[in-house]
């Protein structure tokens, strides 16, 4: 997933009716995101011309380049879905662990990127398809994802849970660009779960990896993008 705004993070609070009431809106909100995701399955083209076509054969010419393309990439399609990003609260989207029975006869397919239609500037959209382009590369081989070295450099498992309990949380982009996340992590969103802190890493390391150097300054996040980039080496070699 790829969320397009940042949240702050939640204050805590000892009132139990504050949250209860906390609880049941965050239940409803859950439900209504489900929901809105699996009209995504309707609602939806696959893109075979105009602007985000484009940027889709841009982001596989460079994955062509590092060699994770042909065998593993290949089959993936781009989606545009007719629903905004504000009503899903996210600008792309991939099943990358699955699609469940009832999501199958909704419509939803495995293979898909999502992206919402009112992304519209060609620098987001390519962000936003190199971002799910790294939750398509752990779903169509998670084996290789669930190997020693996403352990080593994002601390946990791909597939665990995120950081936080709190649903959908991360820290604020002020937190992130003040505080040591800077240091440690791609962006703020990438606070949220090993997942998406090696979804995010993913993106920036097809962005600038040709002068990875520039991160030195920023070690725990330059320590993430050289496994990145020592990954991508490893599954060519597999691909072979
Ligand atoms: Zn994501």
């Amino acid at each position: 997933m790829f969320v397009s705004f940042s949240k702050t993070q939640p204050t805590q609070t000892n009132t139990t009716v504050k949250s209860v009431i906390k609880r049941i809106i965050g239940r409803m909100y859950t439900t209504y995101l489900y929901l809105i995701k699996l009209n995504m399955g309707r609602s939806t083209q696959e893109v075979t011309e105009g602007k985000a076509s484009k940027s889709l054969k841009k982001v596989q010419q460079e994955l062509e380049a590092l060699g994770i393309f042909h065998g593993l990439l290949d089959k993936i399609e781009l989606c545009v879905t007719r629903i905004p990003s504000w009503a899903v609260a996210a600008s792309g989207w991939f099943h990358d662990r699955g699609v469940g029975k009832f999501a199958r006869l909704m419509g939803c397919r495995e293979n898909v990127i999502y992206l919402a239609q009112d992304t519209e500037y060609r620098a987001d959209r390519l962000q936003i398809i190199r971002h799910e382009f790294a939750h398509a590369w752990a779903w169509r081989n998670p084996q290789f994802l669930q190997k020693k070295w996403f352990r080593a450099a994002f601390k946990r498992s791909y597939f665990g849970k995120p950081w936080c309990s709190r649903r959908r949380w991360y820290v604020s982009e002020e937190t992130f660009r003040s505080g040591k996340y800077w240091s440690t992590h791609a962006s703020a969103y990438a606070t949220y779960s090993p997942a998406e802190d090696f979804a995010e890493t993913f993106e920036a390391f097809m962005r600038h990896k040709n002068n990875l150097d520039r991160f030195r300054t920023r070690p725990g996040f330059y320590r993430k993008l050289k496994a990145v980039e020592a990954a991508v080496k490893n599954q060519k070699k597999e691909l072979k």
